[in-house]
């Protein structure tokens, strides 16, 4: 799933947010718009609300000039105050170690650009393409790959649609389109609604995958509306979200995520390696199990893309090996992701393999 000052929300209008209300509107009646609106952005009110301060502060605010702190409360109300190693706030807090160079550690890991064929367009694979149909998210992880990617020069409106579906509609290779962003979520419904509907009409395309983080970090993204769109579409669908850790699976979002699940909606997760989140076998077991009770499988497990900034993240590719073959030797295969990383130039992403 799932980036950079592209993941500035550049106007509220644009994704037809409501601003929110100043007023004492309780939080269960706010609709997902509402709470984006109300998302935190500023290190020190994150800090505050989780009772905790440190002595890096300037650095940390000076991270966020490079990519901005977003967070919204759902995400921040599952992290446990007073602990500056919650794995939740972790992914979201900007650290000092942001600002050193790291050897390795570039602006463009994927060199996504060169297969950003055409705006809001990237044909990596065989058989699909990913449509960049947002260009926000409702958070910003720190160790998000495209937090760098130029998501100015691909920023979509619904007058790009049409050239993105005729690219489409000239190659029927492609049989499944993978909406992605930013997080396609932030679009509403009606639009999203419309998007697919236009994209109905190219016969060859059979399935539609969509990569989200939204409903994570604010579970009344998955709107009745929503359910309804990916219920009554034609093509064959599934979400792949993006959950890191087992305390992201909190009542609400299991509540959302089964609505989906009865509409029929395959549900997978990917979830990225980091250090000090979820680089144990423990962690690891938990979130397994706690996606499968959810209805989502687990699909893929990424090593770390070296994006400039992130480096503290990193988790060596012995280690991430050793904590797999423990995965494999504790749980049901079933429940063990694939281990991989993504290389650029390559047709797909690459096993990392089992060490002998
Ligand atoms: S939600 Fe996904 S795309 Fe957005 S910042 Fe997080 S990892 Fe990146």
């Amino acid at each position: 799933m799932i980036t950079e000052t592209p993941l500035v929300i550049e106007s509220l209008t644009d994704i037809n947010i409501v601003p929110a209300q100043s007023s004492v509107q309780p939080q269960a009646e706010q609709s997902w718009n509402q709470v984006l609106a109300g998302a935190t952005k500023g290190v020190k009110s994150l800090l505050d609300q989780l009772d905790l301060s440190v002595s890096d502060l300037n650095d940390r605010q000076q991270a966020c000039l490079d990519f901005p702190l977003l967070v919204p409360q759902p995400f921040i109300d599952k992290m446990e105050k007073g602990n500056a190693s919650d794995p939740l706030l972790l992914q979201v807090l900007p650290q000092s170690s942001e600002l050193e160079p790291a050897e390795g550690f570039i602006n463009d890991p994927l060199a996504e650009k060169h297969s950003n064929l055409q705006k809001g367009l990237i044909h990596k694979y065989h058989g699909r393409v990913l449509v960049l149909l947002s260009t926000g998210c409702a958070v910003n992880c720190r160790y998000c790959f495209r937090r760098h990617f130029p998501y100015q020069e691909n920023r979509i409106g619904k007058n790009d649609w049409q050239a993105i579906l005729d690219y489409v509609a000239k190659d029927n290779s492609i049989e499944e389109l993978i909406l992605s962003g930013g997080d396609p979520l932030m679009l509403n419904d009606q639009q999203l609604g419309k998007f697919i509907k236009q994209a109905e009409a190219i016969p060859h395309l059979q399935r539609l995958r969509i990569h989200t983080r939204l409903p994570v970090v604010i579970p009344q993204r998955i709107t009745p509306k929503f359910v309804e769109i990916l219920q009554s579409t034609r093509f064959d669908c599934a979400i792949v979200l993006h959950i890191n850790h087992s305390y992201e699976l909190d009542e609400k979002l299991i509540l959302a995520l089964s609505n989906l699940r009865k509409a029929g909606i395959t549900l997978l997760n990917q979830a990225v390696l980091l250090r000090g989140i979820n680089d144990c076998l423990s962690d690891q077991t938990e979130l397994s199990k706690a996606l499968f009770k959810a209805g989502v499988l687990p699909y893929y497990l990424h090593l770390l893309d070296k994006v400039k900034g992130a480096h503290h993240f990193e988790v060596s590719e012995k280690d991430a090996q050793l904590l797999h073959q423990q995965l494999l030797l504790n749980l049901s295969g079933y429940l063990v992701p694939k281990l991989v990383r993504e290389e650029s130039g390559k047709g797909s992403k690459t096993p990392v393999p089992m060490r002998p």
